[in-house]
């Protein structure tokens, strides 16, 4: 499962900001992923736990969010999120030569964390 890459590097990023801020404690941790990935969220999930063990992130809770699919469209330049119902074609022209623009990829988009001062 390549997830459990994902959520170690995730994890280190997190951490290296946790440090930077001088944190003691992360409460949280949000990240996105594209609808376009084939990771999934529950097997972020699954793996978290032990990729926070021993760290200040430990016990802190793990936020997934899915950004779906967008395409520009080729023709007139629509960005339209691709319905399997007109077989992913441009839904003001009809075109379906679209470029993928969103939903690939994933983000660390949000850090919860405490610091010593309070
Ligand atoms: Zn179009």
């Amino acid at each position: 499962m390549h997830e459990m890459s994902y959520v170690v590097r995730f994890v280190n990023l997190a951490l290296q900001k946790a440090q930077e801020n001088r944190a003691v404690r992360v409460r949280s941790l949000t990240v996105s992923v594209g609808e376009m990935t084939d990771i999934v969220p529950e097997y972020l999930h699954k793996y978290y736990p032990e990729a926070v063990s021993g760290t200040i992130m430990e016990g802190s809770a793990l936020k997934v969010e899915v950004i779906p699919v967008r395409i520009r469209c080729a023709g007139c330049g629509e960005v339209y999120h691709p319905e399997k119902g007109n077989a992913y074609a441009c839904p003001v022209c009809g075109d379906s030569a679209g470029e993928i623009c969103g939903g690939r990829g994933m983000q660390l988009t949000a850090l919860e964390m405490e610091t010593e001062d309070g």
